[in-house]
């Protein structure tokens, strides 16, 4: 049985770039320029993330999430203000509530085999954060190195991704992650992921591929994985109902996740059975 965990691992990764790892569960980075330094993903909001980041570094911080799940857009609670798109807004909103991060915590499978943290402390935050737009093009100048922002809908509508300049490397979240799954209430056709999946791979260029679950970074073939297993259901077409398929087994990744009724043959189709 794994040791149960209250906190968040720090792992340097280079260039000045961290990862925190909530409860192994989700994957946050910290990034630091001459300047100001910025945080991709605030976790679940359970650990005191705004105080991890404090012990690595003072400088001046801006709060950019990758879309509105809890376990991303969370920990946004222990701060002031947090960037995210406008189409996951409103979402990201209702996510910051200390139930709903409870529910991630609770509810996701690996989580429950390694961790049982109490609901009461989820609730030792209970504050919600300004949400300021984060637009396709933003750049955040950090000195020294830039952060720029790229819209790639798919595991939610406003669903982003950041490069650093430095480094080249991505930032996905779940957009792009070895489990992609786009069959959740929120998620998009098949043919808008793809569209943004092959952008990242462009942008990836030399850089790497930091994901928002998982072992980092993410094996670019991986991604090329998904991008081939999609556009076999596109060509296919949308041939039934509302059921979820699963790519290539749930145990083995890489997978995508989708719904049949969401592979639109080139337009949007109407939902069934969510
Ligand atoms: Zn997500
Ligand atoms: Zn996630």
């Amino acid at each position: 049985m794994r040791p149960r965990r209250t906190d968040i691992d720090i792992e340097p990764l280079s260039d000045g770039i961290w990862r925190l790892n909530e409860y192994d569960f989700v994957n946050c980075f910290l990034i630091t320029g001459t300047d100001s330094a910025c945080l991709i993903d605030a976790g679940a909001g359970v650990a005191d993330i705004a105080a991890v980041v404090k012990t690595i570094t003072d400088l001046p911080l801006k709060v950019l999430i990758t879309h509105a799940h809890a376990d991303h857009v969370g920990g946004a609670v222990w701060f002031k203000e947090a960037y995210i798109h406008a189409k996951d807004r409103r979402s990201g909103w209702d996510c910051m509530r200390a139930y709903q991060r409870a529910y991630f915590l609770y509810s996701h499978p690996y989580k429950r085999k390694t961790h049982h943290v109490p609901y009461s402390v989820c609730l030792q935050r209970d504050h919600r954060p300004a949400l300021l737009d984060l637009r396709e093009g933003d750049v955040f100048d950090l000195g020294g190195r830039t952060i720029e922002t790229f819209l790639t809908p798919g595991h939610t509508p406003g669903s982003v991704i950041f490069r650093d300049s430095l480094t080249g490397d991505l930032f996905t979240g779940d957009n792009v992650n070895p489990m992609v799954t786009l069959h959740f209430p929120r998620g998009e056709t098949v043919e808008t992921w793809l569209a943004g999946a092959r952008r990242t791979l462009a942008l990836a260029g030399e850089g790497r591929i930091y994901v928002g679950h998982g072992d980092q970074p993410l094996p670019k073939s991986w991604l090329e994985e998904n991008i081939a297993f999609a556009e076999s259901l596109v060509k296919k077409g949308n041939r039934s109902g509302g059921k979820t398929r699963i790519a290539k087994g749930e145990e083995k990744l890489p997978c995508l996740k989708y719904r049949q009724n969401r592979v639109a043959n080139g337009k949007q189709t109407k939902e069934h059975g969510k």
